[in-house]
Order: structure tokens, then sequence, then C-alpha cells
């Protein structure tokens, strides 16, 4: 938190009580006198998508089970005005940054920081992407100046985000470690370490108090205690992401110390959903998410979630038996979720029975804000010569025309270099690509720079590989991984529309028969020449749009031991700049027989 917060805190909290406000009122005082009201606004997983996002990323299903374009800040912007009102606190759940196109990328995601102040973001929990740069980044952000290695952005020194950034679970490894992740709390600083003297020592603001209609209003902040593994180890070294159910409770008991009742988690960690439900559904499959919601201290309000990328809204019960939502707005701007409740003046507390949610997709059928389309012009205007930087060279076209066999040779170049990417770390064996990620072809003529010389710009790069997906890598059995396979054809029980088939590293072969019926269509199946027995684990990469059981290949969501990896785009640039010029690699890793 900010000082501003803590200092009106502790002001008021030295002025105030709820004995004191209840005496004002009149002895004769409706029910609604006693209440004020509050609305949140939420937004989570943004990801840098000051642009509408493009693809599956920028559709998302509405409240009538239509598939709608969804999703850009100048449409945020649009229906943040329209659903704002005098009572609103605009909240987030972390990933607001990290992954993030290149319009936000290149200059370390300042511009969708700046783009959360201007919506008037107040606290976000971290998310693991916060800490994709590393820690000592993520305080850049939070608290200003340019970094050390790229210099400032074209729009000047950087100020630091005016919202406040929270996570509780996130502690220094060094027990002894200085932080000033308190100082905000000013004299109540004592006695809230005297409280953290056997927890720990915070890293980030555990919490974050705002003030409305007269209350304070306690925002706690959590991220996956899973972002060690899908984090670049060496810029967390310094810090320990602990169980998120603990954190919540000592902060919970934070809030409590200094006065404060009225109690919301900010979450980084969700769950899955059923597919094609509306976004105001509870299709939530109980996971991370889930035993965060149920199990965290009664005396938490709501918890408002992220990560999972997923749109719900449940009622879940907390520990002592009441309602509590437990709600997510899916990702990339999609989505806003809107909660309203009132708070009891006597109390100073929620009062649950009230709360009601709402997710509003983010249509693109509303007139865009102008100060917020004119800000995203400034920033793709400026990012166009990174655009244009070279990042490998090829020795004529490589395109996603698919061979006969279903192969492409860039979607080919792009597993391999997805199988480069995720060895270390996740231990991948074969990659998979999905042939409709591959968006555009790279021409030897159609660079910007050197026309004709097969210069690959990064900007090319980015239009092949746009959406900015994680590599992920599951452990599949071979049994799995046929099953996977047999899922690229149509007329299987997931009915796969069109026939797809996955684009697989060059150390993956098999065979698939046309005219064999479903289910046994594939077989033959070598990593390395080696045939691949049905109980053998396999360590198997792909984006996380296919892991997550995209393009109906549900055999991936059997996958276990889950590992995150870099974002796709920087596999395919590594692998552009690798053994150049590049040839176009052969389609013969799957063989066709009738
Ligand atoms: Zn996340």
């Amino acid at each position: 938190m900010t000082s501003r917060s803590l200092l009106r805190l502790a002001l008021a909290g030295a002025v105030t009580s709820g004995a004191v406000m209840l005496a004002t009122l009149p002895a004769d005082a409706s029910k609604a006198a006693r209440t004020v009201p509050l609305r949140l606004l939420a937004l989570n997983d943004f990801h840098g998508n000051l642009e509408p996002p493009t693809g599956s990323s920028g559709r998302m299903i509405d409240e009538h089970g239509h598939t709608v374009e969804a999703g850009g800040a100048a449409y945020i912007a649009t229906h943040m005005k329209a659903l704002a009102d005098t009572n609103t606190i605009a909240v987030a759940q972390g990933d607001l940054i990290g992954a993030t196109p290149l319009i936000s990328a290149a200059y370390h995601d300042e511009p969708s920081i700046e783009f959360m102040d201007k919506l008037g973001l107040k606290v976000a929990a971290v998310g693991n992407h916060e800490f994709d740069e590393g820690y000592a980044e993520l305080r850049r952000i939070m608290d200003g100046g340019c970094h050390p290695v790229d210099g400032c952005s074209p729009a000047g020194e950087w100020k630091g985000a005016k919202f406040d950034y929270v996570g509780a679970n996130v502690l220094f490894k060094n027990p002894n470690e200085k932080t000033d992740a308190l100082a905000a709390l000013g004299a109540q600083q004592t006695q809230v370490k005297k409280l953290l003297s056997d927890w720990g020592v915070p890293a980030l603001p555990p919490v974050s108090v705002k003030w409305m209609n007269g209350v304070p209003i306690g925002f706690i902040g959590l991220v996956t205690q899973t972002t060690p593994s899908i984090v670049t180890s060496e810029g967390i070294k310094d810090l320990k992401f602990v169980d998120e159910v603990k954190a919540a409770n000592v902060a919970s008991k934070i809030l409590k110390l200094v006065g404060v009742e009225a109690q919301v988690v900010l979450v980084h960690e969700g769950d899955q959903v059923t597919a094609g439900q509306s976004p105001d559904a509870c299709s939530a499959v109980p996971g991370l998410g889930n035993r965060i919601a149920t199990q965290v201290d009664p005396e938490i309000d709501m918890v408002l979630s992220g990560h999972s990328h997923q749109a719900y809204l449940c009622k879940v019960k907390d520990p002592a038996g009441t309602d509590r939502l437990y709600s997510q707005g899916g990702s990339f701007g999609r989505v806003i979720t809107q909660v309203d409740l009132n708070v009891d003046l006597r109390t100073q507390d929620i009062d649950r029975a009230s709360v009601v949610a709402d997710n509003h997709v983010v249509t693109r059928t509303v007139t865009p804000d102008t100060e917020i389309s004119e800000f995203v012009k400034t920033w793709k205007d400026r990012v166009a010569p990174v655009a244009n930087k070279a990042v490998g060279t090829i020795t004529t076209d490589i395109t996603n025309t698919a061979a006969p066999s279903g192969e492409s040779a860039l979607g080919n170049l792009i597993a391999d270099g997805q199988l480069a990417a995720t060895k270390t770390g996740g231990n991948a064996q074969i990659a998979l690509m999905n042939p409709g990620g591959v968006r555009a072809s790279l021409t030897y003529a159609g660079s910007p720079v050197g026309e004709g010389d097969g210069v690959v710009t990064y900007g090319e790069a980015f239009t092949v590989q746009p959406f900015n997906n994680l590599m992920q890598v599951v452990t599949l059995t071979g049994a799995q991984l046929k099953t996977l396979l047999e899922q690229q054809f149509t007329g299987g029980p997931n009915n796969q529309a069109f026939t797809k088939i996955l684009q697989p590293s060059a150390n993956f072969t098999y065979t698939y028969s046309q005219s064999a019926p479903w289910g046994s269509k594939v077989s033959d199946m070598k990593i390395d020449g080696v045939p691949v027995t049905d109980a053998q684990s396999i360590r198997v990469a792909a984006n996380n749009f296919l892991v997550g059981g995209g393009d109906a290949f549900l055999a991936f969501r059997d996958g276990t031991d889950l590992w995150s990896g870099p974002l796709d785009i920087d596999a395919f640039v590594e692998q552009l700049g690798t053994n150049n010029p590049i040839a176009p690699p052969a389609t013969n890793r799957i063989t066709v027989v009738s």
C-alpha cells in the first residue's frame, strides 16, 4: 500500500469507531441508513492487451451463450466509465503485466500500468507474471525509476504505479531482511511487526486499505504459491511464496488489528470451468482456487480470483458455513466483474447477504474511449521500430501451408523451437503445436528490413505467434498421447469439426491411416526412433491453449505435473536466431497411409 491509504487509516482509526458512528445515528434510523453501498469493479489477467486481443484470445461467450469479440483498452475504459459510480473501488487480481504483446512488453509493461492508473485502479494482487522480470523489476514498476538496462521509455522517467500492489504470501527467505512493506502502517507498524514476528518478513505490502463512504475496506493480496515453478528462478531467488490460506489468515489478523472488518481477498489463483458456460455461471471445477475460497478465515468476506483465465461467479461456504462470493473474470480484459454490496455502518463489516456479482463482457459494440484510443495509438507508433528489429534469417519462404500429412514447414519449425525452450526446466521430450496457432507465413521477400534478404523481424515473428501463449509441459502416458493424436481427426466423441494435425517436433514420428476407423488411426509412434509404449510417461510440451484442451484436444487435460515456461513468441524468436540462415524443415515427421 502507499502511505496515502494507511495514513488515512491511522487518522480515521483514531477518531471513529463503530460505536461512535452508531451513536450519531437517530434511534429510529431505517436499516438503509445504517448501511452504505460499495461497488467493486475487478479485472484479472489483463496481460497488457492494450490493443483488442485477436483470435481465440479476443472472443468470449456472453450471458446469452453467444460468442462475441471482447477486450481492448479503449473498450474497457468505456465499460468501466459506464459501470463506475461514486461508491466504486476498482481492483485487480494480478497478471496485469507479463506475457504481454509487443506494444506493452517492449517498454517493460509501463504502458499497461499507466493504463490501469488511467482506469482508476486502486489495488491489485500480484500475479505470477508480475515476477516475470524479477522482484527488483516489480519494485521498479511499483516505485518508479528508469529501467536499469534499457533506460527510460519514450514517455520519460517512470513514475511508478499509482495503485497498490499487494501480496501477503510473498516473503523474504532471509528472516533478517529489512522490509519496507509495512511502512505505510505508520503508528500501527510496531504492533503488526509483533504479529508477524513468528510468521515472516513481507516482501510486499500484504494488505491495502481503501476508504469508501466512511468505512475502511481491506484488500488482501495473494499469488499462487506455485509461482516459483512458473517464473524464472533467478529473479525471485530471495523470495518464498507460502501457502495462500495461511497468509490470508495472517493478513486478515493484520486488518483486524488496525480495525478493518470489511475484508476482500484478491487472489491470483483460480479454477477451470466447464466449457461453453455463461460468465455468470458457477461452472468452476473445484481446484486450487476453490481451496482458498473455502478455507480462508471467516472474517474474509469474498474471494476474487484470477490466473486460470476463466469466468465464473460462485457462492461457496466459508469455514463458518456462511456464503462467500468466489469469482473470476476471464482474461485479457474481456470481462469486468462487478460486485455490489452493502457495508453495515454499525459493525463496519460487509453484509454478506447483500453481495451481488455480475460478470460483464467487455464488448466492442460500444464507442471506444477517445483518450485511451489516443494513448494506445501513441504506444503503437512508438513500438514500430522495435517491431522492425531483425531476429534471424531464412533461406526461402517458410510457410504455414499444410503438406499432405498436415504438417507445415513453419509449424514444424515452431514445434522444434518449443521443444528446445522447454527441455530445461520442463523436461520436455516432444513438442506439439496447434496448426491454427501458426497465424502467418514467413516470407523471404516480405521483411520490412532489407527487403528481399531473408531477414525476419521481431514484428514478423510476432505476427506468426501473436497470442503470448505460455509454453507448458505435462506428463502423458503413451496411451494418452495416442488418444490425443486420435483427437486430431473428425468422427470422435469430442466432435472435432475439422481434422487438425498437430505439428510435431522433429524427434517425434508416427503413422496415421486415412481409412481406419476413428480411434485406431494412429500407429507406430516413436520418440528419437524408439517405439512408444502405452504405459510409458512422456513429457509433452505445448502452448497453454492446447494444454487447456483447446481445439478439442481434451486428452491434454489428463496431463499431470504441469510446468509453465516461457512465452511461445520467445521460444520462436530464440529458434529463429539459431543456425542461421534457416531452411524450411522437411514435412516428413508424419507418415500417411490410405
Ligand atoms: Zn497467472
